[in-house]
Parts: C-alpha cells; sequence; structure tokens
C-alpha cells in the first residue's frame, strides 16, 4: 500500500498542476435534467458545452497544461469510469459539470460540491442536498452491474455509505479551497447567486484521488437560468468563471510548492484493480474505548478522519479509539496512535493500518496538521 507522502519541491515544473480532467455530467442515454418546456433542453448537452469551453480556454492560456476529457461527445460514460479516467492520468484536479432541476421553479443559482456527509444541521438545506445527490447518483441504475461496480452503494440512500475511509480525505482541503475559488468566480458569471460550497456523498466523486469538485451550474428548472443555459454568451461566462477558478488555484498550488511545499501534495495512488477492491474492514465492537497517550507540543499520530462537522469522540466510526480532535480553522481532523515519537507513531500506524487502511501519519502542532512520509 502506498502511503500519502509530502513532496519536497525538486523541480517545480514537475510539480506544478500541469494536467486537469474535465468531466461533463451524463451523456449517450442519460439526459440528465430536461427543461420541462417543449424545447426539451438537456443538462448532458448543456455540460458538455460548458466544459469544451472550459477546455478551451485553458489550452489557449496554458499550452503545457494536459486537459483530459472524460467525454468530449454524446456518449454514456459509468460513474466509476470517470474517475478512473482522472486518476489513470494522474490529473491534478477533476471538475465534474452538472446542472441542478428541482420542482420548486424559483430555485436558481449555482452550488458547488466536495466529497463528504451532508451536515443535516439545516433541515430544509439537509433535504434538498439529499434530493440532488440522490438524483446525480442514480444514474448508475443506467449501468450494468451497478451493485458490484459500486459494492453494493444503494444511490436511493447515499447516506448509508461510508466515503470516509478514502483517499479522498487526503484531498479535501485543496477540493475546498478549489470550491471556494468557483464559488466566488461564478459570482462575475450570468447565473451569479451562491447556494455555497457543501459536501456531498457524490459517487462520481468517491474514487478520485486528486482534489476533486461537482459543480451545479444553475437550475434548469428555472426560467431565468435555463436562458442563460440557452445563449452561447450564458454558457461562456459560466466557463469562463470556471476558468478564473482555475487560474487562482493553479497559481496558489503551483506557488505552494515553489515555496517549499507549504501544502502538501499526496503521492499518488493507483487505481485499485476490481479484484484488489476489499470490502471495508469489519466492524469491530469495541471493547474499551482506548484512551490516547497524553502528549504536549508537537506529536504525530495516525489521521483517519477529516470532516466539516464534529463527530463524538464516541461514534462507531473510531472502532473504540477515542481521538484527538483538531479543529484546522475549517475541518475537523481525527487522529489516534499518538506519540512524542516518530518512529513510534509510525508503529502504531502499521497496527491501525487493519482498521483504517487508507489512514495515514501526520504531524500535529497546534491547529496545524501536516502529513508525513
Ligand atoms: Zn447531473
Amino acid at each position: 500500500m502506498a502511503f500519502p507522502a509530502v513532496l519536497t519541491a525538486q523541480s517545480d515544473t514537475k510539480l506544478a498542476l500541469k494536467t486537469v480532467c474535465i468531466d461533463p455530467g451524463h451523456g449517450g442515454h442519460d439526459a440528465g435534467c430536461v427543461s420541462r418546456d417543449s424545447k426539451k433542453t438537456r443538462e448532458k448537452d448543456i455540460a458538455l458545452s460548458i466544459a469544451l469551453k472550459l477546455r478551451d480556454k485553458i489550452r489557449a492560456a496554458y499550452p503545457g497544461v494536459k486537459v483530459v476529457m472524460t467525454r468530449s461527445d454524446d456518449r454514456f460514460i459509468p460513474l466509476n469510469d470517470r474517475a478512473a479516467i482522472a486518476n489513470k492520468n494522474n490529473a491534478d484536479l477533476f471538475i465534474s459539470i452538472h446542472i441542478d432541476a428541482t420542482t420548486n421553479n424559483t430555485a436558481n443559482g449555482h452550488s458547488v460540491h466536495v466529497l463528504g456527509q451532508s451536515s443535516n444541521k439545516n433541515r430544509d438545506l439537509f433535504r434538498s442536498n439529499m434530493e440532488l445527490t440522490r438524483r446525480e447518483n442514480s444514474v448508475i441504475l443506467l449501468e450494468d452491474d451497478y451493485t458490484t461496480k459500486y459494492q453494493g452503494f444503494d444511490p436511493s440512500d447515499p447516506e448509508s455509505f461510508i466515503f470516509f475511509n478514502l483517499m479522498q480525505n487526503a484531498h479535501l482541503e485543496h477540493s475546498l479551497d478549489f470550491a471556494a475559488e468557483v464559488d466566488k468566480a461564478l459570482g462575475t458569471s450570468k447565473i451569479p447567486r451562491s447556494r455555497g460550497v457543501r459536501q456531498n456523498p457524490f459517487l462520481v466523486l468517491w474514487r478520485t484521488t486528486m482534489p476533486a469538485v461537482l459543480v451545479e451550474c444553475g437550475f434548469i428548472s428555472n426560467a431565468g437560468d435555463l436562458e442563460v443555459f440557452r445563449s452561447d454568451a450564458g454558457k461562456n461566462s459560466i466557463a469562463e468563471g470556471l476558468f478564473k477558478a482555475f487560474v487562482a488555484f493553479k497559481n496558489k498550488y503551483d506557488n505552494s510548492l515553489k515555496s517549499g511545499g507549504a501544502i502538501p501534495v499526496e503521492a499518488r495512488r493507483e487505481e485499485p484493480k476490481r479484484e484488489d477492491i476489499k470490502p471495508a474492514a469489519p466492524e469491530v465492537k469495541p471493547v474499551a474505548v482506548e484512551e490516547e497517550a497524553p502528549v504536549s507540543g508537537v506529536y504525530y499520530g495516525t489521521q483517519i478522519l477529516a470532516s466539516g462537522r464534529r463527530r463524538p469522540a464516541n461514534d462507531s466510526f473510531f472502532k473504540g479509539h477515542k481521538p484527538k480532535i483538531i479543529w484546522t480553522g475549517r475541518l475537523y481532523k481525527y487522529v489516534v496512535g499518538v506519540s512524542d515519537s516518530l518512529s513510534e507513531a509510525r508503529k502504531k500506524n502499521d497496527e491501525l493500518q487493519k482498521f483504517f487502511p487508507d489512514s495515514f501519519v501526520v504531524k500535529v502542532d497546534g491547529e496545524n496538521v501536516e502529513i508525513v512520509k
């Protein structure tokens, strides 16, 4: 198993953001959502058009950046193939482009999503997130054999699935960075209304091994947004917003590496082959809660989870371990197997891998949690 590692800046050009994967949602026999009027405008066509415009803008401005498309024409691509295309091409960023729809035709504006569990603090928002996530994930029902491909994932109940124990966890902060740039830049598009950045369990983001966001550019069910989607200038303004976000993120990403890698870049992990995919480690009934050793100042440990909402230390996800919970200013990070000594923390991580296969060793310094090789 490969561990996430802090890469030291050896060569700027080698480490800069150099491949981006653009994923126009739906395609082929999956139209996505469709406008209710007689024109029957389809999500798959709008998403493709915006994606191609974004591709052309990036290619024109950055000839050195490779732009990989999951599709560049009207064809059906299973959700897990989309992540596989990004992973195989070692993409540094994944952008999935979609259009929203709902029965309430006054709802409008864009929303940006990273992988995670929905927060149910606001019940109405939670319900609308669930409706959206369910709709986007349900496209797997159009695929053959989806139950084995997605390990029994039930699209009608996305919250039932544990998405935590995955590499995407390590990229959450970069994903949130890019999502914030998208949210800001779309404010200058012809669909300027922001519905915010959210964490939701979107299946298409599940197996990506790089910062990844899903953008719902606006609502096909809203007359104003639909008019924007039907005009070339409207779609161009959205592609321009996404492009601005890409530029801002790339500058930040490249600079962080030039300045000595202040933001750790995790080593990529190969997409697991079908036969390598094992079911998640069985739930272990906790005999007693394992308290962490007292530590002070800088210490080391194993990060098993990062999340936007705080989970209690006795949550069953922690399998009987009582993690140190560190608020980093944006995320809660959960660290177990702590020690003042790095080698001791590594030893504990070897054991913890049995229960948390995608966990990794971190150095904790106040609210700073940094991945160590
Ligand atoms: Zn969609």
